[in-house]
C-alpha cells in the first residue's frame, strides 16, 4: 500500500497494524501539528479513501469489540469519493480525453455567442521524422492556448500545418532508392517519391499530435504540396512581382557546395570556431599619383599593396583592392629584399611586424584618400586590380588593405558594381573551379584542394608575405552541417530595400512575448540583405517563368501567370509544371510560339512556401481577409525568429505593408538537467513516448502519461530554454499529487452535496467561508491575468500556492464541522458551497492542461447530474464579483497568523509530553485591540474557535497592557512556564502581529473528557458525549 510510508515516516511502525478510525484520526491528529512534512503526509492519509473504507468496514463488522467508539462512526460524514489518488495514466486516460477533433468541430458550432474569435495560425513543422520534446513543447504550448480561449467562450480556429518541400525530403526520397536508379530519376519521379515520403511522415506525426490532445482541425490540416496552397503561394508571388518587389538578378548570394544550392540566411548556421588559412598577398603597384609612392617608383623601388584574406582560393577572383579614405597608411621597406616596399595600414603596423618577423620601417604616411587612382597587378593574372575607396574597410584586423572579389562577397559585390568593374565567379555548383581560372586550378574544390592550390601558386609566385590559421565565425549549410561560400548568380530576388521600414514599423504593433523579441526580429529584418527565393532544386513550387532561348529573357506577366494557375487548379498542383511541356503551360497566345522558350527550371526557397501560409490558409479559407485580415497569433521556438516569423512577415507587408500576425509568442529550446541542449548528436534527447507510455524498465522511466507531460509544458517557463529529465519529473508529480489530494479532498466531503438542493447564499456563509472564496476569487483573477499574457507557468505557480495554502489552513478548520456536524447543519453546508465553487476553479485553471484529468475531475464533481459531456463545453468557472473582500482577507491573515503561533506552542507541549494530541488542550488568547481589532474579531468567532484552533477550549481576554516586544526578532518570544499557586502548568508564548498587534498565548491540558464522538475533551464525564455531539446526534435522528 502507497501510504505504508507514513508510518514509518513518523517512526511508529505499531500504528500500521492499527487501522480503526479512531487510531487513523488520533495519528491524524498528532501528524497535525508535528511540522509540515508530516501535515502533507497527513492529508495523504486522510484522503485516501481505501484506508477510510477499511475503517469503515472494521468498524461496522464490529471487528475486536473492544473499542466502545465504534458505534458513533456512522453517524460522522465522512468523506467518501472514487477519485483516485493516483493518476493511473496510461489505463485511464484514453477513457477520459474526449476526442479532440470532435471539440474542435463542436465549438466551431457552439461558441459562436458574442462573436469572439480567436485565430491560432500554426507554424508548419517540417513532415520529417519522428516527434522530439520540442515539437510536443511547441504543440502543447499552442494547445493550452487554445483550450483556454475556447472555455473563455471564443470560437477557435487552428488548422494543423506541414511544411513539405524542400532539399531533406528531397534527400530522403532519392536514400529511399537505389543510388544507381535515383542518377536516372526525372524531376517528375523525384516529385512523386517525395511526396509520398511527406505524406507518409505526415500520417505519423498526425497520430501522436493527436495523441497528446492537441484539439484543432484535423481533418483538414494545411500541408505546402497541397494544389490549393500551391495556387495561393503564386498567387502572392505574383502579386510581389507586380507590386515591383520581385526581380532577377545577378548577385552574390550564399551557396552550400554540398546542397548545390543558394541558401536564405536562415538557412544559415555559424560555426564560431571554423578554422581558415588566412594570407598576407602583395599586388605590385604599377601607377599611382601619390607622391611617396611616385618619388620611391622613381627611384627604382617596387612598391606592393599587401592584402589580407581567410578565403585564399577567391584570390584568382580579385577585380580590386580596396581601402578607407580616412585611414592612416604607411610605405614601409621591407627588411630582407632590396628596393622593396609595401603599403599598410599605419594602424596595423605594429601586429605586422611580429607576424612577419620584419622591422619595416617607415619611409612616409598619407590617407587612404591618397590612394584613389593607384593601380595594382594581379599576382597570378596580369590584369589592373585598381585600389577603390571604401567606408567598409576597417583596420581592425589583417593589413587595412581589402581583397575584393565582386564574384565572392556582399561588399565587393556592391563596391564593384559601382565603379562598373565586371564580376567574375570562376566556382561551380558544386563548389568547383571553372575553367575561367584556367588549367592549373580548374575542377578543384575551393573550400579544398582548390584552396591549397592557389597557396601554393602565390608562394611559387613570390607574392605571398604570411601565411597563418585562423580561428573565425563562419556560415555553415544548417542541414549539412558543411561550410557554405559566396557565389554569384543569377538568382529571383525579393528586393527589401524599401520594405525595411515598413516592416519594422509592422512588428511594433505587435504584442511579442516575451518582449525582447521585437527588438531581435526588427535588428534581424533592419540588417536583412534581399531576399533571394530561388533554389535550384527540384522538389518545391516552380517559379512560374518562362526564358526566351535566344536571349535568356524572362518572360511572365498576367496572361502567363493566369494560364499556369488555371493548369495549377485544373491538373493537380505544381506536378504540372514538371509533367507538361513549355506549350501546355504557355497561354494560347504564345503557344505558337512555344518554341523559343523553355520553362525555368528554379523552385522556391521553402521559407517562401511557409512564408505565404496566412494567405495560403487564412485568406484561401475564408478565415480573414485579404487586405487587412490577421492572426491573432503565431507561436513557435525563438529560431524563428530568422525564419517564419521573418518570411511571413515579410511576404504581408510586400503584399499589404501589414504584419500577419497580433501576438508573437516564443519558446526557447531544450536542455536535459545539466543544461546541455538536447541534440541527436549529444545522445541526450528525450522521446515525447519515453514521459507518456514509459520504458521497458517502468521503474526507471514510468508512464507518466499525457497530462504530465502537459503539466511539464505548463510549468516551464518557456521564455527560456527548458530542462527536462527524471529529477524534473518526479518533482512535477508530487505536485501533481498534492493538486489531485486537494481536489479529492472536495469532491470527497462534498460527496453528499447537490448544488441545486444544498447550496448556501453568500450573505449566509460563515466568515471563514468569505475568506476562502475570496482567496478563490483572487485564484481566478490572477491565473485568469498570466492565461491571457500567456504565462501558463506562473498559472500554475498561483495554483500551486492556492493549493498548499488553502489545504494547509482552510481545509485544515472546516474537517471537524464537515464531518461531526449533522449533514444540513448550515456551517457544513456553507463550507460545501465554497468547495463546489472553488473546485470548480481550480479544474477550469488545470483544464486548458490536465485535459483528461480534468474531465475525471468534471465527471465527479457533477456525478448528481451524471455528466455526459466535457468539461470544455462548460465553459469558464462561474465566479461572483461579490467574493472579492479584502477587508475579511486582512481579518484573517492575523488569524492565520495566530493560529500558527499556537500551533508552535502546542507542538512544544506536545513534545514535553504534556499532551498527546491537540484536542487534549484549551488556550487562552489575550490580544490587544488597538490598531488591529483582533480581539472584537476573535469573540465575534467565539463558536467557531475550536475548529480554527483545533483544541477543546478557547478563552479569548483583552490584552490591555502587552509588555514592549523590542524589533523584528522579538516579535514572538520563547515559550514560558509558569505554575502559578501551585496549580496546573501554563505554557505561555507571547508575540506580534506586524506590529500592529499583540498577543499572549496560555496552553494546557483541558480538564475535562474526550468525547467519543468528536474527541473533543469536552464531556463532563469518561466516555460519555460532549454537550455538542448529544444535540448534534438528536439533529441527526430527527
Ligand atoms: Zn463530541
Amino acid at each position: 500500500m502507497n501510504n505504508n510510508n507514513v508510518y514509518v515516516h513518523n517512526g511508529s511502525k505499531s500504528w500500521f497494524t492499527l487501522l480503526s478510525l479512531q487510531k487513523e484520526r488520533e495519528m491524524i491528529n498528532l501528524l497535525r501539528h508535528s511540522g509540515s512534512k508530516s501535515t502533507t503526509i497527513f492529508k495523504d492519509t486522510l484522503l485516501s479513501s481505501s484506508l477510510i473504507r477499511q475503517s469503515f468496514s472494521s468498524a461496522s463488522s464490529g471487528g475486536g469489540g473492544a473499542d466502545n467508539d465504534h458505534s458513533y462512526s456512522a453517524t460522522l460524514n465522512l468523506p467518501k469519493t472514487s477519485f483516485s489518488m493516483k493518476a493511473n495514466a496510461q489505463q485511464r486516460e484514453p477513457t477520459l480525453l474526449k476526442d479532440a477533433y470532435q471539440l474542435y468541430k463542436w465549438q466551431e458550432t457552439n461558441n459562436v455567442e458574442g462573436g469572439k474569435t480567436w485565430v491560432f495560425h500554426d507554424g508548419p513543422p517540417y513532415a520529417n521524422g519522428d516527434l522530439h520534446l520540442g515539437h510536443a513543447l511547441n504543440k502543447i504550448l499552442k494547445d493550452i492556448t487554445n483550450r483556454y480561449k475556447m472555455l473563455r467562450g471564443h470560437r477557435v480556429n487552428y488548422i494543423p500545418g506541414w511544411d513539405c518541400h524542400g532539399l531533406p525530403i528531397e534527400s530522403k526520397a532519392f536514400e529511399s532508392i537505389r543510388r544507381e536508379k535515383s542518377d536516372r530519376m526525372t524531376p517528375v519521379e523525384i516529385r512523386k517519391t517525395a511526396k509520398a515520403y511527406a505524406e507518409k511522415e505526415i500520417r505519423k506525426q498526425m497520430a501522436s499530435f493527436r495523441s497528446w490532445g492537441i484539439m484543432g482541425d484535423w481533418e483538414a490540416p494545411y500541408i505546402t504540396m497541397a494544389p490549393d496552397y500551391e495556387v495561393a503561394q503564386l498567387e502572392t508571388f505574383y502579386d510581389m512581382y507586380k507590386r515591383g518587389y520581385v526581380y532577377r538578378g545577378i548577385k552574390p548570394v550564399h551557396w552550400s557546395p554540398s546542397s548545390r544550392t543558394a541558401l536564405a540566411d536562415a538557412e544559415l548556421e555559424y560555426n564560431d570556431n571554423h578554422v581558415s588559412q588566412s594570407i598576407f598577398v602583395k599586388f605590385a603597384v604599377t601607377q599611382s599619383s601619390n607622391a611617396h609612392i611616385l618619388a620611391a617608383m622613381s627611384r627604382g623601388d617596387k612598391v606592393h599593396a599587401v592584402i589580407w584574406t581567410t578565403t585564399p582560393w577567391t584570390i584568382p577572383a580579385n577585380q580590386a583592392i580596396c581601402v578607407n579614405a580616412q585611414l592612416e597608411y604607411s610605405l614601409v621597406k621591407h627588411d630582407k629584399i632590396d628596393n622593396h616596399l609595401l603599403i599598410v595600414s599605419s594602424e596595423r603596423l605594429a601586429s605586422l611586424r611580429s607576424a612577419f618577423g620584419l622591422d619595416l620601417e617607415v619611409v612616409a604616411t598619407f590617407t587612404g584618400a591618397q590612394l584613389e587612382g593607384t593601380q595594382t597587378v594581379h599576382p597570378q593574372y596580369n590584369r589592373p586590380s585598381p585600389v577603390l575607396l571604401g567606408d567598409h574597410v576597417v583596420a581592425g584586423s589583417g593589413s587595412g588593405l581589402v581583397h575584393t572579389a565582386p564574384g565572392h562577397g556582399m561588399e565587393d559585390f556592391a563596391i564593384c558594381a559601382q565603379h562598373n568593374i565586371a564580376v567574375l565567379s570562376p566556382v561551380d555548383d558544386e563548389g568547383r573551379f571553372t575553367k575561367e581560372v584556367g588549367d592549373k586550378f580548374v575542377g578543384m574544390e575551393v573550400l579544398g584542394g582548390g584552396n591549397t592550390a592557389v597557396i601554393e601558386d602565390l608562394s611559387q609566385l613570390g607574392c605571398l608575405l604570411h601565411q597563418e590559421k585562423y580561428t573565425h565565425k563562419y556560415p555553415y549549410d544548417w542541414r549539412t552541417k558543411k561550410p557554405i561560400l559566396i557565389r554569384t548568380t543569377r538568382q529571383w530576388f525579393v528586393d527589401l530595400t524599401d520594405v525595411h521600414q515598413s516592416a519594422i514599423q509592422a512588428i511594433n504593433a505587435v504584442n511579442m512575448v516575451p518582449p525582447s523579441g521585437s527588438n531581435r526580429l526588427s535588428s534581424m529584418v533592419g540588417r536583412r540583405s534581399d531576399w533571394c527565393i530561388s533554389r535550384q532544386r527540384f522538389w518545391g513550387v516552380p517559379i512560374p517563368v518562362f526564358y526566351e532561348k535566344e536571349t535568356g529573357e524572362a518572360l511572365i506577366n498576367d496572361e502567363t501567370i493566369q494560364h499556369i494557375l488555371e493548369v495549377f487548379r485544373k491538373h493537380g498542383g505544381a506536378d504540372s509544371w514538371f509533367e507538361r511541356d513549355v506549350a501546355d503551360l504557355l497561354p494560347e497566345k504564345y503557344r505558337s510560339e512555344s518554341h523559343k522558350y523553355v520553362k525555368g527550371s528554379d523552385t522556391m526557397d521553402v521559407w517562401f512556401d511557409s512564408g505565404t501560409s496566412w494567405r495560403g490558409v487564412l485568406v484561401q479559407r475564408g478565415i480573414i481577409s485579404k487586405e487587412d485580415g490577421v492572426a491573432d497569433i503565431y507561436l513557435e521556438g525563438s529560431d524563428q525568429h530568422r525564419g517564419w516569423f521573418q518570411s511571413s512577415l515579410l511576404t504581408s507587408v510586400c503584399a499589404r505593408g501589414i504584419a500577419p500576425y497580433r501576438n508573437v509568442v516564443t519558446h526557447g529550446f531544450l536542455l536535459d538537467e545539466k543544461g546541455m541542449k538536447m541534440s541527436k548528436s549529444l545522445g541526450n534527447t528525450m522521446a515525447p513516448n519515453l514521459i507518456v507510455s514509459g520504458g521497458p524498465n517502468k521503474t526507471e522511466n514510468p508512464a507518466y502519461g499525457v497530462d504530465m507531460l502537459r503539466m511539464w509544458v505548463a510549468s516551464s517557463d518557456y521564455s527560456r530554454d527548458i530542462s527536462i529529465g527524471p529529477n524534473i519529473l518526479i518533482k512535477l508529480l508530487e505536485n501533481i499529487k498534492k493538486i489531485r489530494n486537494t481536489v479529492k479532498f472536495m469532491l470527497g466531503s462534498n460527496f453528499d452535496f447537490n448544488p441545486e438542493l444544498n447550496q448556501i447564499d453568500y450573505n449566509q456563509l460563515s466568515d471563514l467561508d468569505k475568506f476562502a472564496l475570496h482567496k478563490v476569487f483572487l485564484l481566478e483573477q490572477n491565473a485568469s491575468k498570466y492565461y491571457d499574457q500567456f504565462q501558463y507557468s506562473k498559472a500554475m505557480q498561483e495554483l500551486n500556492i492556492f493549493v498548499n495554502e488553502i489545504s494547509s489552513f482552510y481545509f485544515d478548520v472546516i474537517k471537524q464541522r464537515l464531518y461531526v456536524e449533522s449533514k444540513d447543519n448550515i456551517l457544513r453546508r456553507s463550507s460545501q458551497t465554497v468547495l463546489f465553487h472553488m473546485l470548480d476553479v481550480v479544474n477550469k485553471i488545470l483544464a486548458p492542461v490536465t485535459v483528461h484529468t480534468s474531465e475525471d475531475i468534471y465527471n465527479h464533481q457533477f456525478k448528481y447530474r451524471s455528466p455526459k459531456e466535457s468539461v470544455f463545453t462548460q465553459g469558464w468557472c462561474k465566479f461572483e464579483e461579490q467574493w472579492y473582500n479584502p477587508e475579511l482577507f486582512e481579518k484573517w491573515n492575523h488569524i492565520i497568523t495566530l493560529r500558527n503561533e499556537v500551533n508552535r506552542l502546542l507542538q512544544i507541549v506536545r513534545d514535553k509530553g504534556v499532551i498527546g494530541r491537540p484536542d487534549e488542550a484549551t488556550i487562552t488568547i489575550m490580544v490587544t485591540n488597538d490598531q488591529v481589532p483582533l480581539y472584537t474579531h476573535l469573540t465575534s468567532l467565539q463558536s467557531q474557535l475550536e475548529d480554527i484552533f483545533c483544541v477543546s477550549g478557547v478563552i479569548v481576554e483583552p490584552y490591555n497592557a502587552p509588555p514592549q516586544l523590542e524589533g523584528e526578532a522579538a516579535m514572538t518570544s520563547d515559550v514560558l512556564i509558569t505554575n502559578p499557586h501551585g496549580g496546573q502548568t501554563l505554557y505561555q508564548l507571547n508575540g506580534g502581529i506586524d506590529k500592529v498587534a499583540r498577543f499572549q498565548i496560555t496552553c494546557q491540558k483541558s480538564t475535562q473528557h474526550k468525547c467519543p464522538r468528536c474527541w473533543r475533551h469536552q464531556s463532563e464525564k469518561e466516555a460519555t458525549l460532549c454537550q455538542h455531539c448529544v444535540k448534534r446526534l438528536e439533529e441527526i435522528k430527527l
